[in-house]
């Protein structure tokens, strides 16, 4: 699925979130697109729920916010982890295959099916710890 098969909206979306160096909740990003005609709360969130169904675009649930991804291009990549700075919460975004698996192991050993798989690790990144130690 390419960018020039979406929507307009949706392009603006996603533009101020890769342009974004953090995750924008949809308040943020309803801020950011005024200057650019979106007025309206629930075009962003339909903006978003696209741009999410294509794996274009990634919600961070423990900051309800909303990041772009940058790796859909590598096609391995439905279930992704999240590594989330509490500073200033930075998101790095992984992909462990062995970590899918067993989520999915689990999962069958329970009988249990998943419906939203969410992993999130919060913490300082490098940057951050680094310096936290100086002080
Ligand atoms: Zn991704
Ligand atoms: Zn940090």
């Amino acid at each position: 699925m390419t960018e020039k098969t979406l929507s307009p909206h949706c392009q603006k979306v996603l533009k101020a979130l890769e342009k974004s160096a953090s995750p924008l909740s949809a308040y943020e990003l309803l801020e950011k697109l005024r200057a650019h005609g979106i007025k309206a709360p629930p075009t962003v969130y339909r903006a978003l729920e696209t741009l999410m169904q294509r794996g274009l675009v990634h919600r961070i649930e423990s900051l309800n916010a909303f990041i772009a991804c940058h790796h859909h291009a590598d096609g391995s990549h439905t279930h992704s982890q999240f590594v989330v700075c509490r500073n200033f919460g930075n998101v790095e975004e992984v992909h462990d295959k062995q970590l899918s698996t067993s989520i999915r192991k689990i999962a069958s050993s329970l009988k249990f099916q998943i419906e939203r798989e969410i992993l999130e690790i919060m913490g300082l990144c490098k940057n951050c710890s680094a310096t936290a130690r100086k002080v």
